[in-house]
């Protein structure tokens, strides 16, 4: 097993069969009562595992997806914890995909003004990114993340055993933010994680794959926990693939966090390359690591007005502008860029698989 210290506060481990963890984690306090939230695939598949090692735990389902990562589903999950007793000397592990980690995370923290709560993300993409950081919330307004928190976890746990139960599709979204990790942050680790299709890497390799990512975030999350400067680097792809994920919510195929992420980083890598930041040569590298990856490149049919109207709602506008994450070289993220509308709206329209 691998540990990652975070924020001179808390551990994520990594490694396969050690949900045993969980035993010294929850023995460690005088807890009242132990709940496992969950939803009914990932129940199905995993509390029994964790069942096995807390057999007091009391598991909550959810059903969520990104359709409902609303204040409907925190509100389900407060009634659920409320009637069932949940105190403020309860504890909560958070069992699923990163839609389940940011709500449910979200509901912990503001549940008798916070509950301690141990993420167990069940996705990649998961245990790549989204638990670890301590974001957690909800969208509004139909604005991705709009509302939330910042409140750190007591304990990551990824179980890497869990992955082999992902669907195809969900399994290769976590690519996404893996080979971000690398075109922001780390050249080496980018030519490793594209280096194959993630199918073909074995066992040993993917957990140096997540164990990368891990270590990555939690350097950048260690320099700026609040974003208020240097996390924005990890924001890269998301400007534009946040308005193209809840965009696509409304059509005939929904696109996953991941692959909309994917989409926003092959535009914001345009976008970098018309500011002469990057050369063509390192977007086509880009492009073809993603579609190496089994992940879209190409913006679906949704209409570059609607796209930039969503963009300029978006949360990150500062003092009226929106300051991008950009790249200076695949490796080398550059934060707080502000862009001429014009230049958007040129990486946007070389950018559709339909004339729009
Ligand atoms: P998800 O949570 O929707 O999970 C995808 C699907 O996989 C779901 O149907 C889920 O039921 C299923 N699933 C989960 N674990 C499984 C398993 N082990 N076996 C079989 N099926 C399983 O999607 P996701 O990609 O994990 O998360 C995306 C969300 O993460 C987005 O809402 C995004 O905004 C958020 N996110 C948050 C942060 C952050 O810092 N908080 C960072 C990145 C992404």
């Amino acid at each position: 097993m691998d540990k990652i210290h975070v924020l001179n506060s808390y551990d994520v481990l990594v490694g396969t069969n050690i949900l045993d963890q969980l035993t010294k984690i929850v023995a460690s306090e005088n807890y009242s009562k132990t709940f496992v939230i969950t939803t009914s695939i990932v129940g199905d598949l995993h509390f029994k595992k964790v069942k096995e090692v807390l057999p007091n735990a009391e598991k909550i389902l959810i059903e969520i997806s990104e359709q409902e990562k609303n204040i409907e589903s925190v509100k389900e999950i407060w009634e659920k914890l409320f009637s069932l007793g949940c105190d403020r000397k309860s504890l909560i592990i958070i069992m699923g995909g990163g839609v389940l980690g940011d709500v449910a995370g979200f509901a912990a923290s503001t549940y008798m003004r916070g509950i301690p709560f141990i993420q167990i993300p069940t996705t990649l993409l998961s245990q790549v990114d989204s638990s670890v950081g301590g974001k957690n919330g909800i969208n509004f307004k139909e604005i991705k993340n709009l509302i939330g928190t910042f409140n750190q976890p007591i304990t990551v746990l990824c179980e890497i055993d869990f992955l082999s139960t992902l669907p195809d599709r969900t399994f290769l979204e976590g690519f996404g933010e893996i080979i971000k990790h690398g075109i922001v942050a780390d050249k080496t680790y980018f030519d490793f994680v594209t280096s194959k299709k993630p199918r073909e890497f074995n066992t040993s390799e993917l957990s140096k794959i997540i164990l990368g990512s891990i270590n990555i975030k939690a350097k950048i999350v260690n320099d700026d926990e609040k974003e208020k400067g240097i996390r924005k680097l990890i924001n890269f792809g998301h400007t534009i693939g946040h308005g193209v994920e809840a965009l696509s919510q409304n059509t005939d195929h929904p696109l996953s966090h991941g692959e909309a992420i994917s989409i926003g980083m092959v535009v914001e890598a345009k976008i970098s390359m018309l500011l002469g930041l990057i050369s063509n040569t390192e977007v086509s590298q880009i492009i073809q690591s993603l579609n190496n990856a089994g992940l879209p490149t190409s913006l679906p049919n949704i209409s570059v007005k609607d796209l930039i109207e969503k963009i300029n709602s978006d949360k990150k506008i500062e003092a009226g502008s929106i300051k991008w994450t950009l790249i200076e070289e695949i490796g080398k993220g550059i934060i707080n860029q502000e862009v001429d509308e014009k230049i958007i709206i040129t990486a946007l329209k070389s950018n559709y698989e339909l004339t729009n």
